[in-house]
């Protein structure tokens, strides 16, 4: 680890804010090495295997003990668990401690996509997922998690926080995980340190406002706002608490928390109320620098609920009719609970409960994926997706084929490898029981249809 070489003008404000006994504790803390934590997801089954130890507020949330090799674990590439830093995982806390109602969720800055499949797991199938990227080619990482993490209650799309506008109290909560000045990165990313500045804070500040400005209104009556940065500063934080509070009608959430936890509560008074925020310090928790408060918008404020569309029309997307709807849920033998549109003659699957949802948001916002994309029919046939092998829907009629660590590493290689005894056809590819991908027998060879652009180079 490199020493401590920090900003003159960082120190004083962290100075300021700790006090010069732990500021010396915190210069300590951020060169010693950051600890490795994943988040398992609980719709797929997995074993941890390595030595570890639970995330004190989490369920799902575990430090491990070495880093392991995660390029070359099948298991990551199936969506088993996602590599995410322990303070992040605080929003599982928040969620279960606050019984959030489940619904229809914006997490406005969302890729790679850490707090997007903490949300997915959360909302389970009982609510939708809207998770939106700014930046075109980070949207379509946080469309790779997504898929991998394979639960089909999300939407990824790809705006500008100033397209939401037509959604003005239309979710029950809404995340945004800012951009910001990455002061709680300072260990993990020592580049960080370099691009530190009092201008950059302010910069950072400008912008966090004016994506606040959008996201507080897209909040219904009743629902839930979460804020967070990866940064100590109090312009990037207690600041936002009061701009949010004067721009909006928000009511103050305190989140219940235990002492051993070692988070710091901070409050703002603003309003004529007093408002919450929680500092992790890598000095008294085990993860990052992080930042983050709950509100939860007044009673009076707007609820957009959406109104049936009588026909549907959209540049690419068709919807699929009832009766074809049903038609193909037997076929598939899913359980009739699903929606239908296709896209390129491609099916896509979507809870019927979220679907007048899912129109709304299709006729605002620029879709990069949603639901599950099932494949596509070729007379009695079906070409299955990538997608779908890696969803947890159920892919009845196909026969699966386990591999061992080492067969498995090849076919995510995508190189083509023996398998014997494999029937014709398409053949779904497992490892440790959790799907990877399809193989399709020809009899004479097996073509690997693991995606080019997902294949492992190491
Ligand atoms: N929530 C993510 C996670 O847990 O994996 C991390 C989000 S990261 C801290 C902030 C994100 O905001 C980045 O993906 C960045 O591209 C995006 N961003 C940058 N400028 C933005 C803007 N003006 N509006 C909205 N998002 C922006």
């Amino acid at each position: 680890m490199p020493e401590t070489n920090l900003p003159i003008d960082f120190e004083s404000q962290m100075l300021e804010l700790l006090g010069q006994a732990e500021f010396e504790q915190f210069k300590e803390a951020i060169n010693t090495p950051s600890h490795t934590s994943i988040r398992l997801n609980s719709a797929k089954f997995f074993l941890l295997t390595w030595a570890n130890t639970p995330i004190s507020w989490s369920s799902t949330g575990f430090f491990l003990e070495e880093r392991p090799s995660f390029t070359l674990d099948p298991a990551i590439h199936a969506g088993a668990y996602y590599v995410q830093e322990a303070s992040s995982i605080f929003i599982e806390h928040i969620l279960h401690s606050l019984n959030i109602p489940k619904g229809i969720y914006l997490d406005l800055a969302a890729a790679p996509g850490g707090k997007s499949t903490l949300l997915s797991s959360y909302l389970g199938n009982e609510g939708m997922l809207v998770a939106n990227e700014v930046i075109q080619s980070r949207a379509q990482i946080l469309k790779e998690n997504i898929i991998k993490w394979g639960l089909g209650n999300a939407i990824v799309t790809n705006n500008d926080p100033e397209h939401f506008g037509p959604l003005e109290g239309f979710f029950d909560l809404v995340v945004v995980d800012a951009p910001c000045s990455g002061e709680g990165m300072f260990r993990k990313d020592p580049q960080a340190r370099e691009e530190w500045s009092i201008d950059n804070v302010q910069l950072c500040s400008a912008r966090q406002k004016r994506i606040m400005d959008q996201a507080g209104a897209l909040v219904k009556a009743d629902g839930y706002l979460v804020y967070s940065t990866c940064t100590f500063n109090e312009q990037e934080n207690e600041e936002m608490i009061r701009f949010l509070t004067e721009e909006f009608s928000y009511e103050p959430v305190r989140i219940p928390l235990e002492s051993t936890w070692n988070i710091r509560e901070t409050s703002v008074e603003t309003e004529g109320k007093t408002f919450y925020g929680y500092r992790f310090f890598p000095h008294l928790v085990k993860g990052e620098g992080f930042f983050i408060t709950v509100m939860k918008r007044s009673s009076e404020a707007y609820i957009q609920e959406p109104k049936r569309i009588k026909d549907f029309k959209h540049p690419y997307l068709k919807e699929v009719w009832n009766r074809e709807s049903s038609d193909l849920d037997d076929e598939l033998r899913f359980d009739g609970s699903g929606k239908y549109y296709t896209l390129n003659d491609s099916y896509f699957r979507i809870s019927k409960d979220w679907n007048l949802h899912f129109q709304k948001i299709s006729q605002h916002l620029s879709l990069k994926y949603f639901g599950v994309e099932i494949g596509k029919k070729q007379k009695r046939d079906w070409i299955p997706t990538h997608e779908w092998a890696l969803s947890i829907l159920p892919k009845h009629g196909f026969p699966s084929h386990e591999l061992s660590e080492t067969e498995a590493i090849e076919f995510l290689r995508k190189n083509d490898f023996e398998i014997s005894g494999l029937p014709i056809g398409w053949v779904l590819i497992t490892f440790k029981n959790l799907p990877l991908g399809w193989v399709k027998n020809l009899g004479n060879r097996v073509n690997n249809y693991y995606p080019k652009e997902w294949r492992i180079r190491m």
